[in-house]
């Protein structure tokens, strides 16, 4: 058996336009203001370059990425949080957004939080896409959610299994299939 890309969950249409509608409320809170988008590899990066652009100019936006990755060939989280590139990121006296692909367990989210309030930002905020809210195990507060999906794993939109299918456009449900 072989896991491949199934039916669509999200299509690249409402993907845009939950994309936009969270850049406009990021857009009202912080008008006049600047905030460091800190997009979470490899998963939130397409997430991440669309929403930015979708930002309005009078919020000062800078980007940055990290690496934090719990899984691995699999499509089950090891509960171990492994963060890279961090430490070059300059958070004192920032506001902070994180951007995450999907929220799981909420782990990796959690240790990220932790991370950028112990490292001095002013303000941490959380974005996701995707919100698999009923695996929570670790208590994260998201301000921005694109999604409430169910227990599935999905891939596409810069998500992956083993790092393949993230160049599809919308968001598929993975399921077995004879080889
Ligand atoms: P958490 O620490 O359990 O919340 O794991 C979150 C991370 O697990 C996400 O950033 C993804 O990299 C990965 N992940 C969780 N569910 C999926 C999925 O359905 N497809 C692809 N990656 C996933």
């Amino acid at each position: 058996m072989v896991l491949k890309a199934a039916e669509v969950l999200i299509s690249k249409e409402r993907i845009a336009e939950r994309v936009d509608a969270i850049a406009s409320e990021i857009s009202q809170k912080y008008a006049g203001d600047s905030v460091l988008m800190i997009g979470i590899l490899r998963g939130a990066a397409i997430f991440l370059s669309d929403l930015v652009r979708a930002i309005d100019p009078s919020v000062e936006v800078t980007m940055e990425f990290m690496k934090a990755s719990s899984y691995g060939a699999s499509t089950q989280s090891s509960g171990k949080v492994e963060i890279s590139n961090g430490p070059t990121i300059d958070v004192r006296d920032r506001n902070v957004i994180i951007v995450e692909d999907i929220v799981d367990t909420g782990l990796t989210l959690k240790r990220l939080c932790e991370y950028f309030s112990a490292s001095g930002a002013a303000k941490v905020e959380v974005c996701v896409l995707l919100d698999k809210r009923e695996r929570r195990v670790a208590n994260v507060p998201v301000e921005y959610v694109g999604f409430v999906i169910p227990d599935q794993f999905v891939v596409g939109y810069g998500m992956d299994y083993d790092e393949k299918m993230r160049n599809l456009p919308s968001i598929h449900v993975v399921r077995e299939f004879a080889e």
